[in-house]
């Protein structure tokens, strides 16, 4: 590895999972960053969301003592930890005081362990683009050991003012959450022009690796967003086969105010994706 130590950006990192296939092409390495502006109501991670205050409420929470405080921080002992959850069920501010301090170093060590059984790397969140410098430096190692990075984004980022990012990364993989933007900030809490702004640039940068799509029914129009989100991809085809993926709202790992929305039924997944399907885009998912 090169680079000064010293020059690296630590930022707070939720969790590394080893091997996942459903986070991209092939077996890959997920870093899930800490920290998103969004608030969305079906969030399957809440958990990653806010930043850490050391309020010292999920200490009390704590039936293992893998927490404490000292000098005012949260001191976590993954050895002492069984897993239950109480202390992000606590959190008020949507954190989660397992976490750690991590540069792109130490990241990569972590992934390094992965190879050969690995084809690149998934950096998630929270919102991965919350960090730049961060992904920038990740990004020259992890090609350096020939590595491919995605970034998995909410699209809240403005791509098209960081070429450098552009440059390292391998490609982006976007949430459209609604089309309509007064829908998008209902789900959200935030409007869509950058997202959609974002959609339009990665595509006719050939960045665009895949879009994904949650269906929950009734809190927006989600055939509207699949049919005007493929209307939009479809000049772009033939550049880059990108994928459009739509998922399945489902209420683990949601917050409890919002698990009794409404899944949506298989079928409905099936006509969705045939409307995308029907104008142009072959490469379709459902989960
Ligand atoms: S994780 Fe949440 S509850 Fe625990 S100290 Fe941090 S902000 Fe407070
Ligand atoms: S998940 Fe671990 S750290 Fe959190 S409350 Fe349970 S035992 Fe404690």
């Amino acid at each position: 590895m090169t680079g000064s130590k010293s020059e690296l950006q630590k930022v707070t990192v939720n969790r590394i999972i080893p091997f996942s296939s459903v986070d991209g092409p092939g077996n890959r390495s997920v870093v899930f960053l800490q920290g998103c502006g969004f608030n969305c109501r079906y969030c399957h991670n809440p958990e990653t969301r806010g930043m850490c205050n050391n309020c010292g409420i999920c200490v009390q929470k704590c039936k293992t003592h893998a927490l404490s405080l000292a000098d005012g921080k949260v001191v976590f002992e993954p050895d002492k930890c069984v897993k239950c959850d109480m202390c992000i069920k606590s959190c008020p501010n949507g954190s989660s005081p397992r976490t750690s301090m991590m540069d792109a170093e130490d990241v990569m060590k972590v992934v390094l362990r992965q190879v050969p059984y690995i084809r690149g790397i998934t950096v998630s969140g929270g919102e991965c683009t919350t960090y730049p410098e961060f992904l920038k430096q990740l990004c020259r190692l992890s090609n350096e050991n020939m590595l491919p990075v995605l970034l998995d984004s909410n699209g809240s980022y403005d791509f098209s003012k960081d070429e450098e990012l552009m440059d390292l990364c391998d490609g982006v993989m976007l949430d459209i959450k609604a089309w309509n933007s007064d829908e998008h900030k209902f789900v959200t809490g935030t409007d869509n022009d950058i997202v959609l702004k974002n959609l339009i640039f990665l595509a006719e940068n050939n960045k665009l690796e895949e879009v994904r799509t949650v269906v929950a029914p009734e809190i927006f129009n989600a055939t509207e967003t699949v049919i005007e989100t493929s209307k939009a991809l479809l000049p772009y085809l033939d550049k880059k086969d990108i994928r459009y993926k739509i998922i399945a709202y489902r209420p683990m790992g949601v917050r409890s105010q919002y698990k009794t929305m409404t899944t949506p039924t298989k079928e409905m997944l099936l006509e969705l994706e045939k409307k995308a399907n029907d104008i142009g885009i072959k490469n379709t998912i459902i989960i």
